[in-house]
């Protein structure tokens, strides 16, 4: 389940960097301990595919 962070958040394991309030984010588990990540990296939106030259996060290409 995914939500809009109301405050930092700590650092997402996917692009490392810091979740900021304000930022879409889903909690995932480690062990008994919930974590935080970004539904959408930030880093890795804006980065444009070399195969189809489409959005990265929203291609299928791997
Ligand atoms: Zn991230
Ligand atoms: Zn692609």
């Amino acid at each position: 389940m995914s939500f809009v962070a109301k405050f930092d958040s700590g650092t997402c394991p996917k692009c490392r960097a810091p979740i900021v309030a304000g930022e879409r984010i889903e909690t995932f588990s480690v062990g008994r301990i919930n974590r935080y990540e970004h539904v959408l990296c930030p880093k890795t939106a804006d980065v444009t595919c070399s195969i189809c030259g489409g959005r990265w996060v929203e291609c299928d290409c791997p």
